[in-house]
């Protein structure tokens, strides 16, 4: 007979609906094992039962949408998940600090977790270390592909490229979506087209490529945290996000203004610099490009803007793209590339989707 696996899941927002999709799909056609819904919760509501009932897959939405129970407190879902008998799978698709502070007390207590929350692995290396420690005593499995990425295999890449014994030198790369987008139409290779910066920002965020309050993109924290999941698997210690230089895209005078449409108001006063910057790339045959770099020998991770000829493989990248170049002892002076949508509920869920399928294999 199949054997029973509880699966867990926190957030249903664009991400998380899209992974409920794929789960529906997966648990009708797993034959090995059945595919057990046992708790999910957004930051309201909740649906759970003391009993472990299975929660159906095809009406969860409206379920969740109409439940009057509210989520479990985190040392409560520990204890709640642990105590089923069954192993059980944790799917975080929140963005939540909070719930990646747990995660050591669900690895601790055998519970795996899939996520594509980016915070657990670029906090605080100290959160780093008791992850690991946590998942080694509790003997359960981890996985974050689409914490770096979404869909594209930029983690599990790493992972095999340090497995087997490459020496990872250097990463560079295009890391957010919303990044590649902004200087793909500012600074096009055509040369022509490119609107004023100011312009740009308005329309990426018309077109939802931005978040509501395009300063949470431009500060460069986001491409910061991925980076620093990375260098720790290239074998730094990175601190923090904080830890290395980061270039913010806000202007001094605007970081403090009251609301994003304060902001986008006030931008037209910055293009003049920002035209400048263009025009500085191109009298060298250049285009400007909004970079994260991992160099590993000098331990120097950095985030910003950078140079590069029209030739290159970073100035050509196209839409909203994201490219991730990997640079080895093996792969010499031709890097390894991986390129593609870095964003999108449906490509993010996927590699959710992967990582439970690599967890499942294994329990
Ligand atoms: P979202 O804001 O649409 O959804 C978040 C969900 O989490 C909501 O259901 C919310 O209620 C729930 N939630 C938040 N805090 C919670 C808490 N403390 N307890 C319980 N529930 C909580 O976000 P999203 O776009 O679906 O992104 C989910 C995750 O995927 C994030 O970590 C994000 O960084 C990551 N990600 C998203 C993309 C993308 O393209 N959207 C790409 C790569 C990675």
């Amino acid at each position: 007979s199949a054997r029973q696996v509880n699966i867990a899941i926190i957030g249903a927002g664009g991400v998380g609906k899209c992974f409920l999709s794929q789960l529906e799909s997966l648990a009708a056609r797993r034959q090995n094992q059945k595919l057990v819904l046992t708790y999910i919760a957004t930051s309201k509501k909740a649906v759970y039962s003391d009993s472990y009932s299975p929660i159906a897959l095809d009406s969860v939405v409206s379920t969740l949408s109409s439940s009057s129970q509210a989520p479990l407190a985190l040392p409560k879902l520990v204890d709640y998940l642990a105590a089923s008998g069954t192993k059980t799978v944790l799917v975080d698709n929140t963005s939540s600090q909070d719930i990646a502070d747990a995660y050591p007390s669900f690895l601790r207590r055998g519970i795996s977790i899939v996520t594509p929350n980016k915070k657990a692995f670029s906090g605080s290396y100290k959160l780093w270390q008791d992850i690991f420690a946590a998942k080694e005593e509790g003997g359960s499995l981890l996985y974050h592909e689409a914490s770096c990425g979404a869909g594209l295999p930029v983690i599990s890449t790493i992972k095999d490229l340090v497995e087997t014994g490459d020496e990872v030198t250097k990463i560079e790369g295009v890391f957010s979506g919303t990044m590649s987008f902004l200087f793909n139409s500012f600074a096009p290779t055509s040369g022509s087209g490119g609107g004023k910066w100011s312009a740009e920002v308005a329309k990426a965020k018309e077109l939802g490529y931005t978040e509501p309050d395009p300063r949470d993109d431009l500060n460069g924290l986001d491409v910061a945290r991925k980076l620093t999941i990375l260098a720790r698997y290239a074998g730094l210690e990175v601190e923090s996000p904080t830890s290395f230089p980061v270039q913010s895209l806000i202007p001094k005078q605007l970081e403090s203004v009251a609301s994003g449409d304060e902001f986008l108001a006030r931008l037209p006063e910055f293009d003049a610099e920002m035209e400048e910057v263009k025009a500085e790339a191109q009298k060298e045959g250049k285009v400007v490009r909004f970079v994260g770099s991992i160099d590993v020998a000098s331990k120097q991770v950095k985030v910003g803007l950078e140079k590069f000829d029209l030739s290159h493989p970073i100035a050509a990248l196209k839409g909203s793209d994201n490219i991730i170049s990997f640079y080895t002892k093996r792969y010499g002076s031709n890097p390894l590339i991986i390129q593609g949508a870095g964003a999108g509920g449906d490509v993010t869920a996927m590699g959710v989707t992967s990582d439970l399928l690599k967890v499942l294999a294994q329990l």
